[in-house]
Protein backbone atom coordinates (compact mmCIF):
# COMPACT_ATOMS: atom_id res chain seq x y z
CA UNK A 1 0.00 0.00 0.00
CA UNK A 2 1.09 3.31 -0.19
CA UNK A 3 0.37 6.80 1.36
CA UNK A 4 -2.79 6.97 3.34
CA UNK A 5 -4.82 9.37 0.44
CA UNK A 6 -4.65 6.60 -1.88
CA UNK A 7 -5.21 3.35 0.65
CA UNK A 8 -8.60 5.16 1.06
CA UNK A 9 -9.54 3.71 -2.83
CA UNK A 10 -8.99 1.07 -4.96
CA UNK A 11 -9.06 0.71 -8.48
CA UNK A 12 -10.75 -2.37 -10.42
CA UNK A 13 -12.41 -3.30 -13.15
CA UNK A 14 -15.71 -1.87 -13.60
CA UNK A 15 -18.99 -3.93 -13.45
CA UNK A 16 -22.32 -3.94 -14.22
CA UNK A 17 -25.93 -4.03 -12.18
CA UNK A 18 -25.23 -7.98 -11.84
CA UNK A 19 -21.57 -7.97 -11.48
CA UNK A 20 -20.29 -8.90 -14.53
CA UNK A 21 -16.77 -7.45 -15.91
CA UNK A 22 -17.73 -4.06 -19.03
CA UNK A 23 -16.90 -5.07 -22.13
CA UNK A 24 -13.25 -5.16 -23.56
CA UNK A 25 -13.02 -3.11 -26.78
CA UNK A 26 -10.72 -3.49 -29.26
CA UNK A 27 -8.87 -1.61 -31.67
CA UNK A 28 -6.84 -1.44 -34.58
CA UNK A 29 -4.81 1.41 -35.59
CA UNK A 30 -3.20 1.37 -38.73
CA UNK A 31 1.22 1.73 -38.01
CA UNK A 32 1.34 3.87 -41.72
CA UNK A 33 -0.86 6.64 -41.29
CA UNK A 34 -2.40 6.17 -37.32
CA UNK A 35 -5.93 5.38 -38.91
CA UNK A 36 -7.77 3.57 -36.46
CA UNK A 37 -10.85 1.13 -36.66
CA UNK A 38 -12.68 2.47 -33.78
CA UNK A 39 -13.36 0.80 -30.70
CA UNK A 40 -15.54 -2.57 -31.17
CA UNK A 41 -15.98 -5.71 -29.26
CA UNK A 42 -16.49 -8.03 -32.28
CA UNK A 43 -12.90 -8.69 -33.17
CA UNK A 44 -14.09 -9.68 -36.85
CA UNK A 45 -15.50 -5.99 -36.91
CA UNK A 46 -11.98 -4.36 -36.52
CA UNK A 47 -10.11 -7.34 -38.59
CA UNK A 48 -12.47 -6.90 -41.25
CA UNK A 49 -11.84 -3.11 -40.96
CA UNK A 50 -7.71 -3.74 -41.43
CA UNK A 51 -8.30 -5.88 -44.40
CA UNK A 52 -10.03 -3.37 -46.42
CA UNK A 53 -7.42 -0.77 -45.00
CA UNK A 54 -4.88 -2.53 -46.96
CA UNK A 55 -6.53 -3.37 -50.07
CA UNK A 56 -8.05 0.43 -50.25
CA UNK A 57 -4.52 2.05 -49.13
CA UNK A 58 -1.76 -0.68 -48.85
CA UNK A 59 -0.91 0.18 -45.73
CA UNK A 60 0.45 -3.56 -43.85
CA UNK A 61 1.49 -2.58 -40.36
CA UNK A 62 -1.35 -2.29 -37.67
CA UNK A 63 -1.53 -2.09 -33.82
CA UNK A 64 -3.87 -3.64 -31.74
CA UNK A 65 -5.21 -1.60 -28.78
CA UNK A 66 -7.47 -3.31 -26.40
CA UNK A 67 -8.98 -1.55 -23.72
CA UNK A 68 -11.20 -2.11 -20.49
CA UNK A 69 -12.94 0.49 -18.14
CA UNK A 70 -11.73 0.55 -14.92
CA UNK A 71 -13.34 2.41 -11.46
CA UNK A 72 -12.21 3.59 -8.32
CA UNK A 73 -14.35 2.35 -5.24
CA UNK A 74 -13.54 3.42 -1.63
CA UNK A 75 -11.56 1.04 0.50
CA UNK A 76 -12.99 -0.27 3.79
CA UNK A 77 -10.96 2.47 5.40
CA UNK A 78 -12.77 5.05 3.55
CA UNK A 79 -15.84 7.06 4.99
CA UNK A 80 -17.84 6.27 2.21
CA UNK A 81 -17.25 2.72 2.17
CA UNK A 82 -20.69 1.86 3.88
CA UNK A 83 -22.46 4.44 1.61
CA UNK A 84 -20.98 3.27 -1.94
CA UNK A 85 -19.54 -0.33 -1.16
CA UNK A 86 -21.12 -2.33 -4.89
CA UNK A 87 -20.63 -5.83 -4.44
ZN1 LIG B 1 -2.99 3.30 -43.11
Amino acid sequence: MTGSASAEWMLGPERDDEGHMTVRLREVQCRDCGETSGANPEQGVTDRWALRHTVDRGHRYYREIISADLVTQPAPTNPLYEQETVR
